[in-house]
C-alpha cells in the first residue's frame, strides 16, 4: 500500500516513459535480442524491460516492482490479480514460523517406462531439477502449524512440469494423508496442475485411486480435510483428490475444470457461458464452497479448521 510511488511508472499513452524502458517501438533494430511475439502488432505496448526489476501485471498491465510482489504474495496490488507462487513461498506465507516439518523432501521420479518422445521423461526431469533446485518434484508436503492448529499440508507447484501428478506426487500426498489419519490431523491440500503425468502412463492415473483411498481412511475418522484450488487445477488432479474435500475453496478467476474450456469448446461445437470454467462459476453452481483471496487464506484456513475440529469434538460427544 504504501509505495505508491511505484505504481505512477504505468506505460500508459501519455505518461512519460519510465527511465528504466529503451526508447521508442518504431526504431526497428531492438537493443538487445529478444524472443519473437506471438501475434504482436506494432502497435503493442509492451517494452523491453529489465528482468528481475519490474513485472507487468497481465490483467491490469501495471508495473510492478517484484519485490513489492513479493511482499504481496504475489498478488497485484492494484487489480488484486494473483500470479503463480511457488509451493514454498506459499508453505512460509501459510504456516507458523519454523513450524514445517517437510516430509519425503528427497523423493525423485524414476523413468519406469523409458520414455521417449520429443524429449526423454529423464532429461525433463533432470532440467526442471536444475531449474527449480528447491523442489524435487511438484509437490511439498509435511506437517505445520496453521494458527493454532498442527496440520498436514500438502502444496504442489506448477513451475515443476506444470505441477503434474506422477507416483511421486501420489505417494507423497498419500503419505501425507496417512500420517494425519494416524496423528488426528485436519488436511489441507493446495492444489494446481494441469492434471495427470502423461511420461509416467497408467502409473500416474493409479495415484488418483490411491489419494482418494487414503483420503477415505481420513474421513472415516471424521476428520477435516480442505482442498484448495488454485489457477489452474485440471484433469486427473481436479477428479481426484481436489474435488472430494469436505470443504473446497478456491483463489479468485483461478481456472477449474476436468478438460480445458477452449477443448471443451472444439469437441462439442457449442458456445461456452460466459465465465465457464472459473472459481466463480463452479461457486454460484455449488462446486465451491468459498472464494478465499491469497492474503486472507492462513486466516480463512485457521478459521475452517478450528470450526471443524471443534464440530467433530462435540460430534463426538454426543455420539
Ligand atoms: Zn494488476
Amino acid at each position: 500500500m504504501g509505495n505508491t510511488s511505484f505504481i505512477k511508472k504505468l506505460p500508459g499513452t501519455d505518461s512519460p516513459e519510465p527511465a528504466l524502458t529503451p526508447p521508442d517501438l518504431d526504431s526497428a533494430a531492438p537493443t538487445f535480442p529478444k524472443k519473437p511475439k506471438l501475434g504482436g502488432s506494432t502497435k503493442s505496448r509492451k517494452r523491453d524491460i529489465p528482468e528481475g526489476l519490474w513485472t507487468k501485471c497481465p490483467k491490469c498491465s501495471e508495473l510492478i516492482f517484484d519485490k513489492e510482489l513479493d511482499e504481496n504474495q504475489k498478488v497485484c496490488p492494484k487489480c488484486q490479480h494473483h500470479f503463480p507462487i511457488g509451493a514454498r513461498e506459499r508453505i512460509n506465507a501459510l504456516v507458523e514460523t519454523c513450524s514445517f516439518e517437510e516430509m519425503d523432501p528427497q523423493m525423485t521420479s524414476v523413468d519406469v517406462l523409458k520414455f521417449t518422445g520429443v524429449a526423454s521423461y529423464k532429461s525433463k526431469l533432470d532440467a526442471y531439477k536444475k531449474k527449480s533446485p528447491h523442489l524435487k518434484d511438484a509437490v511439498v508436503t509435511g506437517v505445520g502449524m496453521i494458527g493454532t492448529q498442527r496440520t498436514a499440508l500438502g502444496v504442489m507447484d506448477f513451475a515443476f512440469l506444470g505441477g503434474s501428478m506422477g507416483s511421486v506426487v501420489g505417494e507423497k500426498l498419500t503419505r501425507l494423508i496417512e500420517k494425519a489419519t494416524e496423528g488426528n490431523l485436519p488436511l489441507v491440500i493446495i492444489s494446481t496442475s494441469g492434471g495427470a503425468r502423461m511420461y509416467e502412463g497408467m502409473f500416474s492415473l493409479m495415484q488418483m485411486a490411491k489419494t482418494c483411498g487414503a483420503l477415505a481412511y481420513h474421513a472415516k475418522q471424521k476428520l477435516p480435510y480442505i482442498s484448495v484450488l488454485t489457477h489452474p487445477t485440471t484433469a486427473g488432479v481436479m477428479a481426484s483428490y481436489a474435488s472430494v474435500g469436505d470443504l473446497i475453496i478456491a483463489e479468485p478467476h483461478a481456472m477449474i475444470g476436468f478438460a480445458g474450456p477452449r477443448v471443451i469448446k472444439d469437441t462439442t461445437q457449442a458456445e461456452l457461458p460466459p465465465g465457464f470454467q472459473t472459481a466463480e462459476f463452479l461457486t454460484e453452481r455449488g462446486l465451491i464452497d468459498a472464494i478465499v483471496p491469497r492474503k486472507e487464506m492462513k486466516a480463512q484456513l485457521s478459521t475452517y479448521i478450528d470450526f471443524m475440529l471443534t464440530g467433530r469434538q462435540s460430534a463426538a460427544k454426543s455420539s
